[in-house]
């Protein structure tokens, strides 16, 4: 039996590992990356070492992490810790039963407490075209550059709005590759929206100047920015070549590389196999998840608020599971983060185009299901997701619906006519990553 199993070391997977230590705990740390840092310290340790020019790109609150990756990985080497890196935890069950591959081998086993801080990925963002080579996420965008310091070749489109776009294309721009123009789905009209939140823009003043700073490096470098976008396709043969949009008239923009970007929302899927209640969230427009007596979620996979609020709620899960006291000082600093984040969603509400999907449009990219197929399965098996599953296969593929589950929700609750709360998810089902029959014969031994 094992004590405490942290899955991701990430800012939240490290700081309850770090905090688990202090009251005598030795957690075993599963992270499917080579190195610890999650998506926003991503690969720092080894670009610190060898590629010093990448931490300048990346900027200050990247360099940032070094501390907490520091201290993670002192108590690794002083043995406090067990730390699985390039290791898959692919089956969670609501009692704590685990099983994860990696180097080492596979491993499966019983734990009596689980904090999963498995993060967050991007919203998927279908839209015509948006399968084509040369189309990719912005943070896929931004884990390139921090892993391999690949850049983007071409001329560079980004198409969405939100803080991780403007952050990428300054980065970008550092990298000596501006990007051409910025499409934005929504109008000027969502900072009307935004504008009952804004003191509580003032929650968090550090993180709201940085924004700020961005928005005014954009403007300073002339990049040409679109707002209001109808209709927005990825044009191309055999891989993108431009970004069509309707702004009154049709335009047009020539781009080798788009990269998309529809916000984030919590990696769900270890969550729901692990049966924790799910719980909508309007304002983010994705579902939240409660822990359990034995499984607790820390981090952006409880609800997406911002790496402060990530290192808080692993601290806190940490002491949840050691049963000690929370802080007041966190739990007043955790507020405040999430006070700030009303001001961004209302600023960037989620386009959800997986809504207003037009028939030929992809919606699951492993088995290339379309819209229009799912539009047919509707009207014969009504809203029941996991009915539309089983006829379509789709979520069926490697990914196993981590990208197409939402799309399916958002669809099928334009279709309905109700929301993507009603229509709910398909089921989750173990394994939560595709497993080899090597890891399981392993294991039978
Ligand atoms: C692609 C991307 C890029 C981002 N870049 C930035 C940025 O530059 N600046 C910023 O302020 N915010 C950024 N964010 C937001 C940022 O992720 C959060 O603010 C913060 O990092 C959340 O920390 P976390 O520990 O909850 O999760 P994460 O940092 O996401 O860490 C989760 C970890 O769990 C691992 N994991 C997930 N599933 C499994 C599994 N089944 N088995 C094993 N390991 C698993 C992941 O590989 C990851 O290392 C980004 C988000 C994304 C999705």
């Amino acid at each position: 039996m094992t004590d405490l199993l942290i899955v991701g070391a990430g800012p939240a997977g490290m700081s309850a590992a770090i905090e688990a230590v202090k009251y005598g705990i030795h957690p075993i740390v599963v992270d499917n990356r080579p190195e610890p840092g999650g998506n926003i310290y991503a690969f720092l340790g080894s670009n610190k070492r060898k590629h010093p020019e990448r931490i300048k790109i990346f900027g200050p609150d990247y360099a940032k992490g070094g501390a907490l990756i520091d201290a993670f990985l002192t108590s690794v080497e002083e043995g406090r810790i067990t730390y699985h890196s390039s290791a898959r935890l692919w089956r969670i069950d609501p009692d704590g039963g685990y099983a994860f591959d990696g180097p080492d081998g596979s491993r499966a086993g019983k734990a009596e407490q689980i904090i999963l801080a498995t993060g967050a990925q991007e919203r998927p963002m279908p839209l015509p075209g948006w399968t084509l080579p040369g189309v990719m996420g912005v943070g896929a965008a931004q884990i390139l550059m921090k892993s391999g310091g690949e850049l983007p070749a071409g001329d560079i489109v980004i198409v969405g709005a939100g803080p991780l776009p403007l952050l990428l294309a300054d980065q970008l721009a550092k990298a000596g590759r501006p990007v051409k123009a910025m499409i934005e789905p929504a109008g000027a009209s969502r900072l009307l929206n935004a504008a009952p939140h804004i003191l509580q823009a003032a929650a968090a003043p550090k993180t709201a100047l940085k924004g700020t700073l961005l928005l005014a490096k954009r403007i300073l470098r002339r990049t040409s920015v679109w707002r209001n976008a109808k209709n927005i396709e990825i044009v191309g043969a055999d891989t993108a070549a431009g970004v069509r949009f309707m702004r009154g008239k049709t335009a047009e923009l020539d781009a080798a590389c788009v990269l998309i970007h529809d916000g984030i929302i919590p990696n769900l899927n270890p969550l729901r196999a692990a049966g924790l209640e799910l719980e909508y969230s309007e304002q983010q427009k994705t579902w939240h998840v409660q822990s359990s007596d034995v499984i607790h979620v820390a981090g952006d996979g409880a609800g997406i608020l911002g790496v402060d609020a990530a290192i808080i709620s692993g601290r806190t899960a940490a002491k949840r599971v050691c049963r000690a006291d929370p802080v007041n000082s966190d739990e007043k600093a955790y507020k405040k983060q999430r006070s700030f984040r009303q001001f961004i969603d209302a600023t960037y509400p989620p386009v959800q185009t997986a809504g207003k999907a037009k028939s030929d449009t992809v919606l699951c990219r492993c088995e290339m299901i379309r819209a229009g197929a799912v539009e047919a399965a509707i009207d014969t098996l009504g809203a029941d997701p996991n009915a539309i599953k089983r006829a379509l296969r789709i979520g069926m593929g490697p990914c196993q619906g981590r990208l197409c589950n939402h799309s399916l929700a958002d669809y099928s609750g334009t279709k309905l006519n109700c929301s993507a709360k009603e229509v709910g998810l398909p089921r989750a089902r173990n394994p939560v990553l595709p497993v080899s029959f090597e890891t399981l014969a392993e294991l039978e031994e």
